[in-house]
């Protein structure tokens, strides 16, 4: 694991973070300072933020300015990344660790466990005050969501990427980094669970989707974001009514690894061999991304019948990116006794799924838990 720690405040200097990239990541390699002592005593009063970087594209390089979509993910190491926004500095004192350097479609449950035992092991130490998380936006909100699942702390914890690599025109990357520093430092965020810091926004960590593959202003949440961060302070406007971190009942310290949960996308004309697939894998529940209000088609409910006799947890969550899958409406989930996965999208049905299965099967506990968090 890579570490490095940043200096002393370096003064503001615009589109640092795009240059330092494109010319090559070029940014000197960061190496500890003597500070005067002024400089310790302001250091002493600042926050500690650690940066924990996996990669995405706001670690990604392009060969050309004009590159916003055609690029590398996880390229830049985090000493880069952090030496690019030296304005993270006026802000807390930062310091950074390579947990992986990745796309967020390679992760695997495994690294999810081991990211979420990095970021409570940190938040317990009274050095640190809040963690930054980097990483891609294609499973951002997967990640976002389980942190907010599993990790016992209070402290702030932001989750951030970038549509656009940071050798592109108009990179996001360097602004959404300082409002993640920013947010993480900030003792307005203490509580107010994983939060994810795009395009100006602080989104709640549990709500957020990535709704669309171009644009900076990509991350969504049907309920509406949390707040903003408008040049370097925290505007909170809601909060998080769900279970999450201190009030969870799940600890990442109980957690070695994940059951496989499975997903099948609703369609028109579906086969059932998907389903057999997905149990012959090792599933031990099955997240039916439906249509409309996760509807099962007719002539499939007994093959999830079949599932659920066999011991697997049938999950019903929908395609539709808004709304809340409503239990025992259209389909009687009581009698098939089948689990509704509240508002959550399928990808974030799978996480929770996956949490909860580490401590019951019960398909009454499962229901209470997707209606509590
Ligand atoms: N595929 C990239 C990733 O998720 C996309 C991004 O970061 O925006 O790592």
């Amino acid at each position: 694991m890579f570490s490095c720690r940043s200096g002393a405040a370096l003064p503001l200097r615009g589109a640092v973070f795009a240059l330092a990239l494109a010319s090559g990541f070029g940014a000197a390699p960061l190496v500890a300072r003597e500070m005067p002592e002024a400089g310790a005593a302001a250091a002493a009063k600042k926050p500690n933020v650690v940066i924990l970087a996996t990669g995405g594209t706001i670690a990604g390089a392009g060969a050309d300015a004009a590159n916003s979509a055609t690029y590398t993910a996880a390229k830049v190491p985090v000493d880069k990344l952090i030496a690019a926004v030296p304005q993270v500095n006026t802000i807390a004192n930062v310091r950074g660790e390579q947990v992986f350097q990745i796309a967020s479609e390679s992760f695997t449950d495994a690294q999810l466990v081991q990211l979420g035992k990095r970021v409570s092991q940190l938040l317990k130490q009274d050095d640190v005050d809040g963690v930054v998380v980097t990483h891609g936006t294609d499973t951002l909100e997967e990640t976002a969501f389980f942190l907010d699942l599993v990790v016992k702390s209070d402290k702030p914890i932001v989750v951030v990427g970038s549509m656009r690599p940071g050798t592109a025109i108009s990179a996001d990357g360097a602004l959404n980094l300082l409002d993640a520093v920013t947010v993480a430092a900030s003792k307005e965020a203490i509580g107010q669970g994983v939060t994810v810091t795009m395009n100006d926004y602080i989104q709640c960590g549990r709500d957020v989707n990535k709704r669309t593959n171009i644009v900076p202003s990509a991350f969504y949440s049907q309920w509406g974001p949390l707040g903003m961060v408008v040049e370097g302070k925290t505007y909170f406007f809601r909060s998080l009514t769900k279970r999450h971190n201190m009030s969870s009942e799940f600890d990442i310290d109980q957690i070695d690894s994940l059951p496989l949960v499975g997903i099948v996308y609703g369609s028109g004309n579906m086969i059932p061999g998907v389903y057999d697939a997905e149990l012959q894998a090792g599933a031990k529940a099955i997240v039916n991304a439906g249509t409309g209000n996760g509807s099962v088609p007719g002539y499939l409910v007994d093959k999830l019948k079949d599932i659920r006799s066999k011991g697997a947890i049938v999950i019903r969550s929908s395609r539709v990116p808004d709304g809340f899958v409503l239990r025992n409406a259209e389909q009687p989930d009581d009698k098939y006794d089948w689990v509704v996965a509240h508002d959550l999208n399928p990808a974030k049905a799978k996480i929770l799924a996956a949490v909860a299965l580490t401590k019951t099967s019960d398909t009454k506990e499962l229901q209470r838990i997707f209606w509590e968090y």
